[in-house]
């Protein structure tokens, strides 16, 4: 392994390895760490959504990802009613084990040196360097790098040692395990229930292609959904709800239920510190309302990278420097973040759920604000807002 090294990035999840691969491909000299070693499972719903993709296509990394998973045009939703409309949107499922292993497989490509089973837990920042101390096979080491980039997703307990003021706990959690259904079994959409007993959060069965699903549960702890048991809203779920009943009948569950914290809404740690950038769920990247978090990840992880560079050319990397970074980040996501919210707590009830999803059979304008959510044309709050659900009681 080479000696010394400009940045290191801790966590090989989508956030650490995009900023793995920037920085490599710029010719930066680039570590990246992860506690585990890869191929590695990640609890997720293993979608990319429409903004995940356009990023993957702006890195030249689609064609990989494409070729490995299951893409599909349609989103079945189900409101609490029953009542169902597929949107279009274009969405890709692949599970965690295979994208995060291809992703960091990518960085490496690139020219990132990548120390899998390294556990890092110290950071410190001086004038003129960092020091990154790391756990590997129950040996302590450190690394000396200029800066570091932190992107250790949901993990509170390594964010604290980081020092970047986390809150303790996270914002949702969600459970899933992975089945194979029977052959005839749709699987060119995915599946959404906002059931009444679950809302704000959801259900959901994701086809994974060749007779897989993903299916699982999430819930919002920040929208007051606590003190449940994730696995039992998980079977009841399964049990009581007619359709996916319906379509797990006969199949096998090929894995063991597992549940993973969420930090969603922009908030929860500070984006900078002196050497240090963070990114990804990391800073809460993943958006309240939906759960989804990878594309949001990555972008933020690129964002991290070009601010890094930035620093590393001037050789600017105190706090005042790097809080430019937590500007642009400001300035690009802070309203989209707040309109997530907003439309989880829109969509938390049961009736506006009920109108929005059975509107959007009839009314084309609400089907477009549904889709243009899906694709980021569209802020949440243009319809889940008093006033966008008043357009769509009246507008067709
Ligand atoms: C059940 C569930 C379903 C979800 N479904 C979806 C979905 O379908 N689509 C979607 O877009 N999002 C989904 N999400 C959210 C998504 O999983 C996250 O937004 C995404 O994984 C964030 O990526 P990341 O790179 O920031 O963090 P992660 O993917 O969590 O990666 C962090 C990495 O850091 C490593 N690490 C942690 N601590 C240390 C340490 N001290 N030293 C070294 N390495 C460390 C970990 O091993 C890990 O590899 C779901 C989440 C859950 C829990």
């Amino acid at each position: 392994m080479k000696e010394s090294f400009e940045v290191a990035v801790v966590g090989a999840g989508p956030a650490g390895s995009i900023a793995a691969l920037s920085l490599a491909r710029a010719g930066v000299s680039v570590v990246i760490l992860d506690k585990q070693h890869f191929p590695r499972d990640k609890v997720c719903g293993d979608v990319l959504m429409p903004d995940a993709i356009g990023l993957l296509r702006q890195l030249r990394l689609w064609e990989d990802v494409r070729t490995r998973g299951h893409f599909m045009e349609f989103a079945r939703i189900f409101a609490p009613d029953a009542t169902c409309v597929d949107l279009a949107g274009g969405f890709h499922t692949i599970p965690r084990t295979d994208l995060d292993a291809l992703l960091v497989k990518k960085a490496v490509e690139a020219g990132a040196t990548l120390i899998s089973g390294a556990a890092a837990n110290d950071f410190r920042a001086t004038a003129s360097a960092a020091h990154l101390g790391y756990l590997e096979n129950g040996d302590r080491k450190e690394i000396r790098v200029r800066m570091a980039l932190l992107a250790c997703g949901a993990h509170a307990k390594t964010l604290g040692r980081f020092g970047v003021s986390p809150r303790e706990t996270p914002s949702a959690i969600a459970m899933r395990t992975y089945y194979r259904l029977r052959e005839n079994l749709d699987d060119t959409r995915l599946f959404f229930w906002f059931e009444r007993a679950v809302l704000p959060g959801y259900g959901w069965i994701f086809p994974l292609g060749n007779g897989l699903f993903n299916i699982g549960v999430g819930l919002f702890q920040d929208a007051g959904q606590t003190g449940q048991n994730l696995r039992q809203v998980l079977n009841s779920f399964l049990a009581q709800c007619e359709v996916p009943r319906e379509m797990i009948r006969g199949g096998t569950r090929l894995a063991p239920f597992k549940g993973a914290p969420l930090r969603t809404g922009l908030t929860g740690a500070e984006p900078s510190r002196d050497r240090l950038l963070v990114c990804g769920e990391s800073i809460g990247a993943t958006y309240s309302m939906s759960g989804e978090g990878i594309g949001k990840a990555m972008e933020t992880a690129n964002i991290a990278a070009e601010h890094a560079l930035a620093a590393l050319s001037s050789g600017k990397m105190a706090a005042r420097d790097l809080a430019r970074y937590d500007r642009d980040l400001e300035r690009r996501f802070r309203e989209l973040f707040a309109s997530y919210r907003k439309g989880q707590y829109w969509l938390g009830r049961p009736a506006v759920c009920n109108l929005v999803f059975g509107r959007a059979r009839t009314s084309s304008w609400v089907r477009s604000m549904l889709e243009g959510i899906i694709a980021e044309s569209r802020d949440p709050t243009e319809l889940l807002s008093p006033y966008g659900l008043l357009k769509a009681l009246v507008l067709r």
